[in-house]
């Protein structure tokens, strides 16, 4: 066997086996009776302990996370969670609670829920939450339909479009249209939302805009407090997209801007780890004007009991089985408190340090470029193009992030958003050292000498991982997906 290939052409485990060697030894001191013992041995396979363990291991290693290196996949906030968060969500204390206990029996978890609601009111600026939406889609879904209950409320359901600006991240316009908007696209200029473009677009029809601040591109949109009159002033409400908090935690809040609903992501921003399909939690708060119309239950106090209100006769209803991701909202009551409000500062002005520190060096290096120059310095994180780097050598984003795998480096988001070529969206997050930046800046001048010395290397990248090249159209589609470990008819294939 050669060992240094064993970890990525890693066999079943039921070709592993070998026959009579076991893990466990059973004494014959308390015999099975003879009438209930097995006929037939099971179809187990038969191995030592150390290599049921290594083989695991070794499997465990296919895979990359945040907890094994930098992981800058702007938008997705792919940062260090702590450990601490992930341990006091596992107390048996929680594991063993159902959702249906009732109320007096559940004090200490509705505590929570009720504390984490007004901690996160606080940070964004708003009046209450929601913890149920089980995701940042899922609480864009809740925040649409709450808008939507608004204006029937008011006999204003002819307000059928919903704005969302061309650097919008995609589940925006689909969550909008979902709950059956007509989506309006609103231009941005230099990066940032064109004004005029918006004033032409709203009217009697706009039911509200969904916009992102610091957008998608870093960038945080001035204009915000005109942005939010001219809405309002057409009688629509402004909506939040608040998955990337990370750039403006304790420094900023929505509600100040102007916005009647936010939604976060707990998964990015507050302690839950994340990728994979969940669990997540895309809590949406209100202010005033829309409390009436929050989904049930709500968490009540009522200073000495906490309890779970169904009476809301406004209310859009349940969004969600239960009340929510219980333990992710437990891990961000946890997170919040762990850091405190100046930890919850200091988060963000390392994270938009760390950004704009990562985008000067890399805007440097040959074939990459800051699309709207790099005196505009920007928040969380920033889109590198490679459009330069693709016209010169024929090297394209998608051929650099595979080449960064080579190098231990998870890559960034590509091809988003839409409105850069060749766009490669970075966020380095507030969890990495100076050494780690450091370490990605010299992964991109290697890749960028490559591609001027017309390497071999990248048009066959990546190497060191389990699989290589997958066909990318393919990969998307289930019929085709090989979601199995490489075999075919239970043979081995070479890799
Ligand atoms: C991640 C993200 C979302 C969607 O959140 P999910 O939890 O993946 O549904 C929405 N908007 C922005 C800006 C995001 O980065």
């Amino acid at each position: 066997m050669d060992f240094a290939q064993a970890r990525w052409n890693e066999p079943l485990i039921n070709q592993l086996s070998h026959t009579n060697q076991t893990s466990t030894q059973f004494t014959n001191e308390y015999p099975v009776p003879e009438k209930i013992r097995r006929r037939t041995s099971p179809a187990l396979p038969e191995l030592a302990e150390i290599d049921v363990i290594r083989h695991y291991t070794r499997l465990s290693q296919q895979n990359y996370g945040v907890d094994l290196g930098i992981y800058p996949l702007g938008s997705c906030t792919m940062k260090y969670n702590p450990k601490l968060c992930d341990q006091i969500a596992s107390s048996h204390k929680i594991q063993e609670m159902h959702p249906y206990q009732n109320p007096k029996t559940s004090q200490g978890i509705l505590q929570i829920m009720y504390e984490t609601s007004n901690l996160l009111s606080d940070i964004v600026g708003v009046d209450k939450f929601t913890l149920q939406p089980a995701a940042g889609a899922h609480g864009e879904y809740t925040g649409v339909l709450l808008m939507q209950a608004y204006h029937a409320d008011r006999n204003e359901a002819s307000r059928d479009e919903i704005i969302v600006p061309d650097s919008a991240h995609g589940t925006n316009p689909a969550s909008a249209a979902m709950a059956g908007y007509k989506v309006v696209q609103v231009p941005s200029i230099n990066g940032c939302v064109d004004t005029e473009a918006l004033k032409r677009s709203v009217g009697r029809k706009t039911a509200g805009l969904m916009i992102t601040n610091p957008n998608t591109l870093g960038f945080f949109e001035r204009e915000i407090l005109e942005i939010a009159d001219i809405v309002h002033e057409s009688g629509g409400l402004l909506y939040y997209d608040g998955a990337n908090l990370n750039a403006i935690l304790g420094k900023a809040k929505p509600g100040s801007m102007g916005f009647d609903i936010v939604h976060l992501n707990l998964h990015k921003t507050f302690g839950t780890p994340h990728g994979g399909g969940g669990p997540g939690a895309g809590p949406v708060g209100v202010t005033k004007l829309l409390t009436d119309y929050l989904p049930v239950p709500t968490v009540e106090y009522d200073g000495k009991e906490y309890s779970l209100n169904y009476n809301l006769p406004k209310s859009i209803g349940k969004v969600r089985a239960y009340y929510g991701s219980i333990a992710v909202i437990l891990r961000a009551y946890v997170y919040i408190l762990l850091h405190g409000k100046d930890g919850l500062q200091t988060i963000s002005e390392i994270a938009v340090l760390n950004s704009n520190y990562l985008a000067v060096k890399l805007s440097r290096i040959r074939g990459f470029e800051l699309p709207y120059g790099n005196r505009i310095l920007g928040k969380h994180e920033f889109v590198l193009s490679a459009s330069k780097l693709l016209k010169e050598t024929g090297v394209s984003a998608l051929q650099v992030g595979k080449r960064l795998l080579d190098m231990g480096i998870h890559p960034p988001t590509i091809y988003f958003p839409t409105i850069v070529d060749e766009a490669m969206l970075i966020e380095p997050t507030e969890t990495v050292s100076k050494r780690e930046l450091d370490a990605v800046v010299s992964a991109f001048q290697k890749i960028s000498d490559e591609c001027y010395a017309k390497s071999e290397a990248i048009a066959t990248s990546p190497h060191s991982t389990t699989v290589t090249r997958i066909d990318e159209a393919k990969a998307s589609r289930p019929k085709t997906m090989q979601l199995t470990w490489r075999t075919k008819n239970g043979e081995m294939r070479e890799r």
